[in-house]
């Protein structure tokens, strides 16, 4: 039966499960290896589906990919709740900082669309599974990008050399990530380690910059307690869940344990979420902060800084 589903112009034919409403779920040896993404889960996959509509109506049974689709989906429908908060609730009257926390939001919310659909259909065929793979890299990137970029704006609001500085950075990595994300190797299961150090460095470039603003202006002119304290939840959750993700913990320790439930992907799945919203919060609260006009010459200014010192 492997042997069968490798071959590629079997795993084409329809008198297999391709167009089988009745599938029936499969263990790792019964599918081809495109169709693999980590070598600790072992059964309640399911076995190649070459429709769309049988792909989507997996979503109502139990398999490997059940908990990414349901944690993204729900991840989803919450970031277009919180889309149409921040554009009926705005927290200040600058259209520019508007439209760097929309375009947060609708980059999360596309992130997780991309995601769902990732994990809907990558048992279709090789060719959408890859092309599939890729618009969920692009989401995450795009996220990356434009969740960071109101960060670094805020952080150095009134520092415009250094706020250009880090946000131009940012955008060039982004797009050098792009590129490389767009080569076959990226989406490899042996490179998913690279995979998550490129992401990581991504997400480095954000908290580099965030404590370089607290040591350099300080805590109530980069940003308040509230908003800081924030920031170190994002950055902690996030972290914690691309290390998850990266170490396939915990079903490397436990094989064909967490098929269903708890994989290190669904985890990641859920602290992605969980960090976006906490994300969201800290960029409101940023802006919110950030409501008065910078002094004259930044904060870099002399007048401004022996403001601050008087007691
Ligand atoms: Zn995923």
């Amino acid at each position: 039966m492997a042997e069968l589903l490798k071959d590629p112009e079997h795993v084409k034919s329809q008198e297999y499960f391709g167009l089988d409403r009745n599938w029936a779920l499969v263990g790792i040896d019964d599918v081809p290896d495109w169709m693999i993404s980590s070598r600790y889960l072992l059964g309640s996959m399911r076995p190649p589906l070459e429709s769309f509509k049988l792909c989507y109506s997996s979503w109502f049974r139990l398999h490997t990919e059940t908990g990414n689709i349901w944690s993204h989906f729900l991840g989803f429908i919450g970031f277009i709740v919180l889309f149409f908060v921040a554009i009926f609730n705005p927290l200040s009257i600058s259209i520019l900082e508007n439209i760097l926390i929309c375009l947060s939001v609708a980059s999360a919310t596309l992130c997780f669309a991309f995601s769902f659909h990732f994990h809907t259909v990558r048992c279709h065929s090789p060719k959408i599974a890859k092309h599939s793979e890729k618009l969920d890299y692009t989401g995450i990137l795009f996220y990356a990008l434009f969740g960071f970029l109101p960060i670094i704006f805020f952080s150095f609001r009134c520092d415009s050399t250094t706020q250009s500085a880090y946000m131009i950075t940012l955008c060039v990595v982004s797009v050098g990530i792009l590129t490389m994300s767009r080569f076959k190797a990226f989406g490899r299961t042996e490179y998913r380690p690279c995979r998550a150090v490129a992401f990581m460095s991504l997400g480095l470039l954000t908290i580099f910059p965030t404590f370089h603003a607290y040591f350099k202006h300080g805590i109530d002119v980069a940003f308040n307690e509230e908003a800081f304290s924030l920031l170190c939840i994002f950055f902690s959750s996030g972290t914690t869940g691309v290390l998850i993700y990266a170490t396939e913990v915990p079903e490397r320790f436990f094989p064909g344990k967490f098929d269903i439930f708890f994989h290190s992907h669904q985890i990641f799945h859920i602290f992605a979420v969980g960090a976006g919203a906490v994300h969201f919060l800290a960029i409101r609260e940023l802006q919110s902060f950030h409501s008065d006009p910078c002094p004259v010459g930044g904060w870099a200014s002399e007048n401004f800084t022996l403001t601050n010192s008087l007691p």
